[in-house]
């Protein structure tokens, strides 16, 4: 009998689909095609490969809404965030389809001869995707894999595979070739591990928590195997006392509750210059009790439910640890459901301050002077992403360069743009993805010396 999974809208707890989970075979059957596919997608006129990558992201577009109404239904996500990350598969489909045209080599002088390189593509790619954001990190793996010339197999998460697998439907009706791109449905601890273990993958391409990262990246070095993690994060909000506090206070909700905290970027300290402290946290209050925390289906809500109930325990667990200084709104019922919450810390070693929790809770915690914010912020092991808040150019540079994180931004909370590199310092990740230089991550370099 196949094995089936049950997929949950987490704003109501109500079932929305049975599907079918991929076993082991499937997983090796669809490996095999995708190898089979990819002597003909990497032999393609660059020009006819870029061509197929802009009809798929017009195909994208087209059916903007509806991958955005699965998402509203499968992730919980709000109406603006979901058509945002349909819109961002396109724009990097888009922004990739640039790439075959223009994936140079170079002419290196030697004496005796010519040398040039050429970027050749691995063959088969494995991406592994999470349930917080499925389409962006569906999109950030599979359109420069194959605008490189890859052919690529994705999982995703059991959670959340819809909009996944609506893409693959759409790919092949842009006309990619069968088997170019393959979404393969199933368990991690299936699925996911067969894509480190089967020869036949080039390279795998991992977003997830820390914990299964390391088992990835483990399980890769048997083969040597390419890798790239993009792990979780436990981010700073630094605000100085001569930043404009109104607009910070106004904005630090977003920069956290924003998919209801389950987000690796998610800004979950904040760390307030002690002159400001008080005048901080007062402005703050009000604009996380005023988040609209609504049914996602309904077009004005800011923030959704978590995506489980195991995931509302793991979260709920943090908070019966402290004393929460004060939270937003929830609604009642069934659904996975928690307010934004607000708790202040003085020992960095408490547990709320040191881990992910990938819910909806910020810590907030005074410094004293520039040296110390930066010291607090760099006490963690994950390097994701962190802002910086303040009206001196050259305190924002300087904190941003002394950050250890791959990701800062000063007076704004953006981590993510497809045209800048996006990954994590320490143990928040391996590699980079998008921006200009992500196809290069899914091809070997290949030096060839021609004697005169
Ligand atoms: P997770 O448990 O690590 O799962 C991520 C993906 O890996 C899922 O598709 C999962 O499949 C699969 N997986 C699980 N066990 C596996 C195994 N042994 N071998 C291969 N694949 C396996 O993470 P999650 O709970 O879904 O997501 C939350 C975490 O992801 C957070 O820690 C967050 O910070 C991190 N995250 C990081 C980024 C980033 O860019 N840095 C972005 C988003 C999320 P199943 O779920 O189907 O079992
Ligand atoms: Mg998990």
């Amino acid at each position: 009998m196949t094995a089936t999974h049950v997929v949950i809208n987490p704003a109501t707890a109500a079932p929305v689909v049975e599907l079918p989970l991929a076993s082991l075979a499937d997983a090796d059957a669809a490996i095999e095609a995708a190898h089979a596919a990819f002597p003909a997608w990497r032999a393609m006129p660059p020009g006819e490969r870029a061509a197929l990558l802009r009809r798929f992201a017009a195909v994208v577009d087209a059916h903007l809404d509806e991958l955005a109404e699965l998402e509203v239904r499968n992730a919980g996500h709000t109406w603006g965030n979901a058509r945002w990350e349909a819109g961002n598969v396109r724009d990097c489909l888009n922004y990739y389809a640039g790439a075959p045209e223009r994936l140079f080599g170079r002419q290196i002088p030697v004496p005796g001869g010519v040398d040039v390189t050429f970027h050749e593509p691995l063959g088969v790619v494995g991406v592994i995707v999470p349930w917080n954001f499925p389409m962006p990190i569906a999109g950030w793996g599979f359109a420069p894999a194959l605008a490189a010339g890859n052919t690529v197999v994705l999982k995703p998460a059991e959670l959340t595979p819809l909009t996944a697998i609506r893409l693959g439907e759409l790919a092949l009706e842009a006309g990619l070739p069968e088997h170019v791109l393959t979404i393969v449905a199933g368990k991690g601890s299936v699925v996911g591990e067969r894509f480190v273990t089967h020869p036949l993958v080039q390279k795998v391409c991992f977003t997830g928590s820390t914990e299964v990262g390391k088992r990835i990246m483990a399980g890769c070095a048997e083969q040597v195997k390419k890798v790239t993690l993009e792990l979780g994060g436990k981010s700073s909000n630094i605000v100085f006392a001569d930043a404009d506090i109104d607009a910070a206070a106004a904005s630090a909700p977003y920069a956290v509750f924003d998919n209801a905290g389950q987000d690796c970027c998610a800004r979950s300290r904040i760390l307030v210059e002690r002159s400001a402290y008080d005048e901080f946290l007062s402005k703050l209050q009000p604009a996380v009790e005023g988040l609209r925390v609504l049914d996602p289906s309904d077009e004005s809500s800011e923030m959704g439910p978590l995506i489980s109930a195991g995931q509302k325990a793991s979260v709920s667990e943090y908070l019966d640890e402290v004393d929460v200084a004060f939270a937003g709104s929830a609604p009642g019922g069934p659904g996975f459901w928690l307010p934004p919450s607000v708790v202040t810390v003085d020992d960095p070693a408490t547990r709320i301050w040191r881990e992910e929790v990938f819910g909806p809770v910020v810590a907030v915690m005074p410094f004293d002077d520039e040296a110390d914010a930066v010291a607090k912020a760099n006490d963690t092991e994950y390097g994701l992403s962190g802002s910086i808040f303040t009206t001196d150019l050259g305190r924002g540079l300087r904190v941003a360069r002394a950050v250890e994180a791959g990701n800062l931004s000063v007076n704004s909370h953006s981590s993510v743009r497809y045209w800048t590199p996006f990954g994590g310092y320490k143990q928040s990740g391996l590699g980079r993805e998008l921006g200009p230089d992500a196809p290069m991550a899914f091809t070997e370099e290949k030096n060839v010396f021609i004697a005169h």
